[in-house]
């Protein structure tokens, strides 16, 4: 009898988690130790991580310059409910739906102290976060180490559905927010790449601005998740996208463009579509470069990479949801079937976001 308890007792302390174990390889589900919080941190049981295609370029692509140690539990992109809580925490209750704002920054440098901890200044780079070198939400239980990190969900939403919403939604708000002083009512926008991010993205350029939206991606089914969010044109990418914008917009090109992609075509394409003055804004990874000479892109066209958001923006993209304004398209996987999650996501068979729910039996 007590060998039996002892065994139970032992099995209760193991969760699934999906981990990265080596580079240039596929993540494996294993069986780890159930996180126990210590003093001021907080385990939350996980309702929903997505999963991003930064996972992708971690798994398939170098991770030479990845600055993280293996093993660590992929999924940056979590929600969940309060679950345990250390010694010192106040303001949760136990059962409390929660996000997890991801970008796990010193907490205390000026940027941290404004929660802008994306661009904590004591963790230069890539930073530290859920499933980027620490421990992520693809598993039963996610620690998180200070309660500052957990925002409430607004009614309505459950975890699953607000997963995305911790960085697909989130990093294009930091991207369309600061750039809105270009975008009024005769401007144009550009979002490359409709996948998680960037059907988010225009949504998000719907609902905070009056700037007409044009969506370019080489996926059909991207293009019309792209109207069905609200685009007002969806073009196909390759080599007549560049005419089409510029007849789009009177010949003048787009005051800010987004490029969720990242490569050589997409580069080029965003600098030969932006307008003079405006903001050419580069959130995908893909490894291109962007050649610059005087004449292009044109004449102060201002060129930025941006690393997910701030605390703040997340409260204000859960309050967008809560109103209705902000929706992902999720497809749910059970934690067991995360590796075909990816594996749809690497063959561009997922429309708008894979969720991964823990608690989903397959
Ligand atoms: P995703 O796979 O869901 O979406 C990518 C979309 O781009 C797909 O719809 C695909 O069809 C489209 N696409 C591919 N090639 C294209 C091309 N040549 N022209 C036009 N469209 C093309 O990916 P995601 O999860 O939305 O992530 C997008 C990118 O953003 C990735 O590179 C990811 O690593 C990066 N990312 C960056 C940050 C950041 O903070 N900077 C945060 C999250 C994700
Ligand atoms: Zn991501
Ligand atoms: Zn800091």
């Amino acid at each position: 009898m007590v060998g039996l308890a002892m065994l139970s007792f032992c099995y209760a302390l193991l969760m699934r988690s999906l981990q990265m174990t080596r580079w240039h390889e596929e993540a494996e589900l294993v069986e780890v130790e159930d996180p126990v919080p210590g003093p001021g941190q907080v385990v939350v049981k996980v309702g929903g991580a997505g999963a991003c295609h930064s996972d992708l370029h971690m798994m398939h692509g170098s991770g030479d310059n990845v600055p993280f140690s293996l093993p660590f539990t992929l999924g940056h992109e979590n929600a969940g409910w309060v679950h345990t809580v250390g010694s010192g925490v106040t303001g949760l209750e136990l059962g409390q739906p929660v996000a997890v704002y991801g970008a796990w920054g010193c907490g205390t440098c000026p940027r941290c102290s404004d929660g802008t901890e994306n661009y904590c200044e004591d963790m230069p780079g890539l930073g530290a976060g859920p499933g980027l070198g620490m421990d992520g939400g693809m598993a039963d239980y996610l620690l998180v180490p200070a309660a500052r990190h957990l925002l409430p969900l607004p009614e309505g939403l459950t975890p699953a559905q607000a997963a995305p919403l911790v960085d697909a939604g989130l990093t294009p708000y930091h991207a369309v927010h600061r750039s809105l002083a270009k975008l009024g009512a005769t401007s144009t926008a550009v979002v490359i790449g409709v996948g998680g991010l960037g059907h988010l993205a225009v949504q998000i350029l719907k609902a905070t601005s009056a700037a007409q939206v044009i969506a370019v991606d080489t996926r059909a089914q991207a293009l019309e998740l792209a109207r069905s969010s609200g685009a007002d044109l969806a073009i196909t990418a390759g080599d007549a996208a560049a005419g089409e914008i510029r007849a789009a917009t009177g010949g003048r090109g787009a005051d800010v463009v987004l490029d969720f992609v990242g490569l050589d075509s997409t580069l080029a394409l965003a600098a030969s579509c932006a307008r003079m003055l405006g903001d050419v804004t580069v959130v995908g990874v893909g490894g291109g470069t962007l050649p610059f000479s005087f004449l292009r892109p044109a004449y102060e066209v201002s060129v930025q990479s941006v690393y997910w958001g701030t605390r703040p923006e997340l409260a204000d993209v859960l309050a967008l949801a809560a109103r209705g304004l902000l929706r992902a398209e999720t497809t749910t996987y059970p934690l067991d079937q995360a590796l075909d999650a990816y594996r749809s996501l690497a063959d561009g068979k997922i429309v708008g976001r894979a969720v991964i729910v823990p608690a989903l039996v397959a």
